[in-house]
């Protein structure tokens, strides 16, 4: 079943085709009840609200949002909110599945949600932004909530956005909920290691995977797309492991220094400039260019969809950990097979980031703040433990690591489900 196409946006179904498929496949593989099947088919919830702002103009104008929840069988919806033009119901539920598996994944008591607002918020200021948080907040507040859906910071939204959510939510309930979002500042109730855990996890799952496939991560070469809170922070911690990154894109173009780029120096020039382009310590590349290049490692993340059949057919690296989310179109991956390219699907590679979420939530519900090292080294072992029962499963099976991970995430959701039974 598809969610409802918006009025006036432009169909875009892939994604959550693609996570249908997906899904599918992993059920036919587990011998997925039907009525389980059917379930985790159709989405829980999904609320579209309009949004109307007051801009400093002083019209009026109204954004659609949505909030949807897949599935809260393991626990509260949980799941990133986005801000872009391109945003619609279908990309929103397909990334709240694709949360459900992900939560399931890396065993965390979560279930899956997301939510996103269709503009782009270059052409807002600051205080458009905050009113459009606010308000989409109060029109969304009947369906989040500590207990019932978390939402966390995605592409274009951050740290204050989470603030202002917090600060909405609260002030409508009467009493201070900081369990309602992740993602928060660290002096409002942030986790420490919640900035960098979802790089910090793919890091995790590189090291396992090189080491799996007798590869050193040491002086190996490796590719970015996407610099903004994942791939910044992750091009310094590959640096940092050893590897050298030849290439890095962003919305605005790529770069490439076969020597390495220099992390530290590349985000000083990005965080002054906006953009990773103009970089003196490299030259212009076009995208097409950079997923040609012989390396090692690729890490896509920014948005879904980059890699496709077309892009497979001339891909230069050897291994993909997958940051964002949906990277990786179904015909990309049969050509990747082919190719014999490794791939480490979102669902396991970029769970770090929830992983710590689900610290915050359990510290904001505590009222006590964990040690940024006890956040590092529970985060390391969960990922671990995750790669290996994800591995565990596919050599089992035979089958890719990311059918693997929807098996590993299926069973252990028909488990709950069945547990839980069907209300009344
Ligand atoms: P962000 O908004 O901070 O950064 C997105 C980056 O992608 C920016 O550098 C932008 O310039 C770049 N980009 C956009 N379109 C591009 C294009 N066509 N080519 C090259 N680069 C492009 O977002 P983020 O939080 O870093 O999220 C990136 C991806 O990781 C998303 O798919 C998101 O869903 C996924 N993800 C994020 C988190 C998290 O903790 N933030 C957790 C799990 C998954």
């Amino acid at each position: 079943m598809a969610p409802p196409t918006p009025a006036g946006a432009p169909e875009k179904t892939d994604d959550w085709e693609a996570m249908q498929q997906r899904f599918d496949d992993a059920a036919g593989l587990v011998d997925l009840p039907a009525w389980i099947h059917r379930i985790l088919r159709t989405p829980r919830r999904v609320l579209e609200v309009a949004v109307p702002v007051r801009m400093d103009s002083g019209d009026v104008e109204v954004f659609q949002g949505w909030r949807v929840c897949h599935d809260d069988s393991r626990g509260p919806a949980k799941g990133g909110l986005r801000y872009h033009q391109d945003v619609d119901a279908h990309e929103v539920t397909a990334l709240a599945a694709g949360m459900t598996f992900k939560t399931a994944v890396v065993n965390v008591p979560f279930g899956g949600g997301k939510g996103g607002i269709r503009v782009d918020p270059r052409r807002l200021s600051p205080g458009e932004l905050e009113r459009m948080t606010r308000r989409y907040t109060f029109e969304i507040a009947s369906v989040i909530g500590p207990n019932i859906d978390v939402p966390a910071p995605d592409v274009n939204t951050d740290g204050q956005t989470m603030a202002w959510i917090y600060d909405t939510y609260s002030a409508m309930k009467g009493e201070l909920l900081p369990a309602v979002t992740t993602g928060k500042p660290l002096f409002l109730g942030g986790s420490p290691g919640r900035a960098g855990a979802t790089s910090s996890g793919v890091v995790t799952c590189a090291r396992e995977v090189f080491a799996k496939l007798g590869m050193p991560i040491a002086g190996s070469r490796a590719i970015v797309q996407g610099f903004g809170k994942v791939g910044a922070p992750l091009s310094f911690l590959l640096s940092s492991a050893g590897m050298r990154v030849v290439a890095v894109s962003d919305v605005n173009g790529a770069i490439y220094n076969g020597a390495g780029l220099d992390a530290f120096r590349l985000s000083d020039h990005a965080t002054q400039q906006g953009t990773v382009v103009g970089f003196a310590g490299a030259e212009a590349i076009t995208p097409d260019e950079m997923w040609k290049l012989d390396v090692e490692l690729c890490v896509p993340a920014a948005l879904s969809g980059a890699i496709d059949d077309k892009v497979a057919e001339t891909f230069g690296a050897k291994v993909i950990v997958e940051a964002a989310n949906g990277p990786t179109t179904p015909s990309g991956d049969l050509v990747l097979a082919d190719r014999g390219i490794h791939v480490v699907p979102d669902i396991l590679a970029n769970a770090g980031g929830v992983t710590v979420s689900y610290f915050e939530w359990a510290q904001s519900r505590q009222g006590y703040i964990w040690e940024e090292d006890q956040v590092a080294v529970r985060l390391r072992r969960m990922m671990e433990d995750a790669f290996a029962a994800v591995w565990t499963k596919g050599e089992e099976l035979d089958i890719s690591l990311r059918r693997a991970a929807f098996v590993v995430a299926v069973t252990r959701l028909a488990e709950t489900i069945s547990a839980r039974g069907i209300f009344p």
